[in-house]
C-alpha cells in the first residue's frame, strides 16, 4: 500500500463515518484523536505491516482511542487476596466515616483556618487532640507516610550528629525503606551497636560520644528474631537516655490504638504504652493497623513536637486536606471503642468469624460457577489470611478460601481472567490452585467475574 493512501486529518473529519464521534466528543478531543490514529497508520506502513485505511476502521479506532484516554486509571479493585493491608492495593480500606470525610474535603474545608477568629489556623489541629487522647501524648503531627516520620525526627534531633541503633533493629520494609539509609538521608551518622541477634544496655551506654544526639529504637514490624536473643527495652533505652541526656524516638511501624488481644487477636505494641514507657517520640503508620489513610504520625513530648513542627522540611513533608480529613474520621472512630470493630475495615476484617467468612464463601462458590461455566472445580477450603503492612508477622488468620482449578487452564490463566473482570477481582495463586480469600469480601456476588 502507498502512504498517500492515508487520508489528512480533515478529510477524516469531515467525513460521515466520524459524526456519530463528534456527535458525543468535542472537535479539539476527536481531531488529536484522528491526528494520532493517522500517525500510527503512518507508522504502521512505514514498518510494512499491512493497515487498513478505510474511514470505517480509522473511525472505530479513534473512538476506541478517545474511550482509553477517558478512562480512569485508578479503579475499584476487589481484594480477595487474603491481605488485609495489601500495599498494592491501597493498604487500609477507609471506613464509611473517612470516604465521606475525604469526599467533603475535595472541595473548600478550614484546613488551615480558625473558624472562631477568622484567621490562619493550624493544619495538624484537626487532628493533635484526637492522637493525644488516644496516645496520653503531649504533642502530635501528621506527615505524609511513616517512612517521611522518621525522617523527619531523625533530622530534627541529629542532623550533622551520631544515631544509635541496634544492629537487630536496621530494617527494611518493602519499597525501599530501608533504615540505615534513611537514617544517612536525614544527615546523621549511623552508628550500629549490638549484633543481629543481640543487644545489651551496655551497647548503648559504651556507644555515646560527645556526638551522639538520639536513641532510635525501630520496631522490627515485619519479621521476628527469635532463639537466642536480647533486645533492649523502650523503657531501658529511656531510663539509660535520661541519665545521659540523649533523646529517645522509637518507630513503631503499624502502631495500634487498640489493645488486639482484647479482640482475641494476637498483641501488637500500643503507641500508649511507648509514650508511657517514655518515649520522646513515637512515629507509626496511619494506614497500617490503625485503618486510615496514607499518613505518618508524630506523637511525644511537646518540647520534641514542636521542634518538629517548625523543621522546614515540615512543610514539605506535611499531609494535605484529603488525608487530614480521612484521618481525622478515622481517629474519631476510636472515640466509640464498642463499636470500633463494625465500623472499622481492617479491624472488622481482621475479627470476622469463620462461620460468617464460610457463609460468604459457599454463596461465592455458587455464584462463580455459575459465571464460569463447565469444566471450572470450584471448591470452598481452609486458609489462611495474613494482616500486612508489616503488621502482626508470622500470624496467619484462619479463614475460607474458594478455590478454583481448571483440568487445562492454569491458574495464572484464571488469575488474569480474574484480574479482566469489569471491576478487577484480586485473588493469589497458590500451589498450582487460584484462591479467593473471602475474609476481605463484603459482599459474595463480588468475586463473580462479570
Ligand atoms: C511500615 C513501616 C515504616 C514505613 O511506614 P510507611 O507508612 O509505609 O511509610 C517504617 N518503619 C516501620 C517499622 C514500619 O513497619
Amino acid at each position: 500500500m502507498e502512504k498517500r493512501a492515508i487520508p489528512s486529518v480533515d478529510a477524516v473529519l469531515r467525513d460521515k463515518e466520524l459524526r456519530p464521534v463528534l456527535e458525543v466528543y468535542s472537535l479539539g478531543l476527536v481531531t488529536g484523536a484522528v491526528r494520532e490514529t493517522l500517525d500510527a497508520l503512518r507508522r504502521g506502513m512505514i514498518a510494512g505491516g499491512g493497515v487498513d485505511v478505510s474511514m470505517t476502521a480509522i473511525a472505530s479506532v479513534v473512538m476506541e482511542r478517545i474511550q482509553a484516554q477517558l478512562r480512569p486509571s485508578l479503579v475499584k479493585v476487589i481484594n480477595a487476596t487474603g491481605t488485609i493491608l495489601h500495599t498494592n492495593i491501597g493498604r487500609a480500606m477507609l471506613s464509611a466515616q473517612a470516604q465521606k470525610a475525604v469526599s467533603l474535603a475535595a472541595g473548600f474545608v478550614n484546613v488551615e483556618l480558625d473558624l472562631e477568629t477568622g484567621g490562619r489556623g493550624e493544619r495538624d489541629s484537626h487532628v493533635e487532640a484526637l492522637v493525644k487522647r488516644l496516645t496520653n501524648a503531649e504533642a502530635a503531627c501528621v506527615v505524609n507516610n511513616n517512612a517521611a516520620a522518621a525522617l523527619i525526627a531523625l533530622n530534627t534531633f541529629a542532623e550533622g550528629r551520631e544515631v544509635v541503633i541496634s544492629r537487630g533493629e536496621l530494617i527494611e520494609i518493602g519499597g525501599s525503606f530501608r533504615l540505615p539509609e534513611i537514617i544517612r538521608k536525614s544527615g546523621c551518622i549511623l552508628k550500629e551497636v549490638g549484633t543481629t541477634n543481640r543487644t545489651h544496655p551496655l551497647d548503648y551506654t559504651e556507644a555515646i560520644t560527645k556526638d551522639t544526639a538520639l536513641f532510635f529504637k525501630a520496631h522490627t514490624s515485619n519479621y521476628r528474631v527469635v532463639g537466642f536473643t536480647s533486645e533492649v527495652s523502650l523503657k531501658e533505652l529511656v531510663g539509660m537516655g535520661r541519665e545521659k541526656g540523649v533523646p529517645v524516638v522509637e518507630d513503631l511501624g503499624s502502631g495500634a490504638l487498640v489493645d488486639l488481644s482484647s479482640y482475641g487477636l494476637p498483641k501488637e505494641p500500643l503507641v500508649r504504652e511507648s509514650i508511657k514507657d517514655g518515649a520522646d517520640i513515637v512515629t507509626f503508620s496511619g494506614d497500617k493497623l490503625l485503618g486510615g489513610p496514607q499518613s505518618g504520625i508524630i506523637a511525644g513530648k511537646k518540647e520534641f513536637v514542636d521542634r518538629i513542627k517548625s523543621n522546614p522540611l515540615k512543610r514539605a513533608l506535611r499531609a494535605d486536606k484529603l488525608t487530614i480529613a480521612g484521618l481525622e474520621a478515622t481517629l474519631r472512630l476510636y472515640l466509640d471503642p464498642d463499636k470500633l470493630a463494625e465500623r472499622l475495615p481492617v479491624l472488622r476484617h481482621m475479627t470476622r468469624g469463620l462461620p460468617d467468612i464460610e457463609s460468604a464463601a459457599q454463596k461465592a462458590k455458587a455464584l462463580i460457577k455459575d459465571a464460569l461455566g463447565p469444566g471450572f472445580c470450584v471448591t470452598v477450603e481452609d486458609g489462611e489470611s495474613v494482616v500486612g503492612g508489616g503488621s502482626l508477622p508470622g500470624s496467619g488468620l484462619p479463614t475460607k478460601v474458594v478455590a478454583i482449578t481448571h483440568p487445562t487452564i492454569k491458574p495464572d490463566e484464571i488469575f488474569r481472567r480474574f484480574l479482566g473482570a469489569k471491576t478487577p477481582i484480586i485473588g493469589r495463586v497458590n500451589k498450582e490452585r487460584f484462591l479467593l480469600d473471602m475474609r476481605t469480601v463484603d459482599e459474595p456476588g463480588d468475586v463473580a467475574p462479570g
